[in-house]
């Protein structure tokens, strides 16, 4: 089986992405998880469910900014690899508090390089010449497209908002740290994810709970910011898969072929809606209504994920149309998970106007 016997710490397992991850690699692989998360106001644990009882899978709540901690961890487990998804991640946030990024982002990142350099320095030759560590980041760090072309693994760095930023430093602190310490690292950047268990503050999560409250959709600008979306699950498979066969020292860009607007994606979950519970009042897209835009809004983004595909042989397994699909039921028929969220006291209220 995959992953037989090794050890992976999962930083950020609490979170949308990471609990993917974890999720997968338990259920489809061999391999030991331990989920290293400090459980901000973005983790749930309930995404995990059956995680606890499993023999191969340990909890850690630790900050990954903390070295001395995070040191204990690397010598009581000693992993064979580490996949960093630890991160602030939503944009309007990092406009109205860019310091939490720049903290777990930049400064977390590093951490974890030094002590997983410590850690791989103390490996014998075979454990050395096995261990990786794989960082999980984002296409933002290409900054904006124009109407034409995808980003490639070789298109410039050009972040706009402070949550790009802090992730274009923390891919070259890990470029760093293999091009000078030899540390054997990956990086990966992929598009805009969705599916279930998302976080309500993200667009389409945001939708479909304000869709279901008949709540007004709110679009930002004029709602032709095209995203390139993919759905959660192939990105974890996607990450399991650079982890076993990826070469050292590569990006691999991740991506879904699925570009769409926002407006597209927004009407999109409106008509899901209506199929799923269908309203009294008549059609969502009476809800949808435009506001004002994100500052330093990027305009396109799309990837080529021509080398993942083809040095690989990564394929996404669900298009837009039937991931959505997949996401708006899972929303309709897990609201305990959401609700619980509601209720812990987040608001959906805008953020992030500058
Ligand atoms: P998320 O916000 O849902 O989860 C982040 C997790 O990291 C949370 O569980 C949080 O508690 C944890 N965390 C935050 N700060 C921490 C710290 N200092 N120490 C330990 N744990 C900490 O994020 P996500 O959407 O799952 O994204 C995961 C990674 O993937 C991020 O690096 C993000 O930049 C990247 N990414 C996300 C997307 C996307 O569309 N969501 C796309 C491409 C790349």
């Amino acid at each position: 089986m995959r992953f037989d016997g090794a050890t992976i710490f999962v930083t950020g397992g609490a979170g949308f992405i990471g609990s993917a991850v974890i999720r997968h690699l338990l259920r489809d692989t061999g391999a030991r998880i331990v989920n290293i998360d400090k459980l901000t106001y973005a983790a749930n644990l309930a995404s995990l469910p059956g995680a606890t009882e499993n023999p191969r899978y340990a909890f850690e709540q630790q900050c990954i900014c903390e070295a001395e901690p995070l040191r204990k961890l690397f010598e009581t487990y000693q992993p064979d690899a580490v996949m960093n998804l630890a991160a602030e991640s939503h944009v309007d946030r990092s406009i109205d508090g860019p310091a939490d990024f720049i903290q777990t982002n930049i400064v977390g990142t590093f951490t974890l390089l030094q002590e997983a350099l410590r850690h791989w320095r103390s490996l014998s030759p075979a454990r050395r010449a096995r261990f990786r560590f794989l960082h999980i980041s984002t296409d933002e760090v290409f900054g904006s497209l124009g109407a034409e072309g995808l980003f490639t693994e070789t298109t410039s760095y050009a972040p706009n908002s402070p949550y790009s930023a802090s992730k274009a430093s923390s891919d070259h602190l890990v470029r760093a740290w293999r091009e000078t310490y030899e540390l054997p690292t990956l990086v990966t950047n992929c598009s805009n994810n969705y599916g279930p268990y998302h976080f309500p503050e993200k667009l389409i999560p945001h939708m479909i709970i304000k869709g279901l409250a008949e709540e007004p959709l709110p679009v930002y600008g004029d709602g032709q910011n095209v995203r390139d979306w993919l759905f959660v699950e192939d990105h974890a498979k996607a990450l399991a898969l650079v982890l076993e066969r990826g070469i050292i020292g590569e990006t691999y860009n991740v991506g879904g072929r699925n570009e769409r607007t926002n407006l597209h994606i927004v009407e999109n979950i409106c008509d899901l809606l209506d199929e799923e519970v269908p309203s009294s009042e008549g059609a969502r897209r009476r809800l949808i209504s435009f506001v004002k835009d994100r500052p330093g809004h990027d305009r396109r983004y799309a990837i080529d994920a021509s080398k993942l595909e083809g040095e690989l042989g990564w394929r996404a397994e669900e298009n837009l149309e039937t991931g959505l699909a997949k996401t708006v039921r899972w929303y309709c028929e897990n609201r305990p998970w959401w609700t619980a969220i509601l209720d812990r006291g987040y608001q959906k209220v805008r953020l992030g106007t500058g």
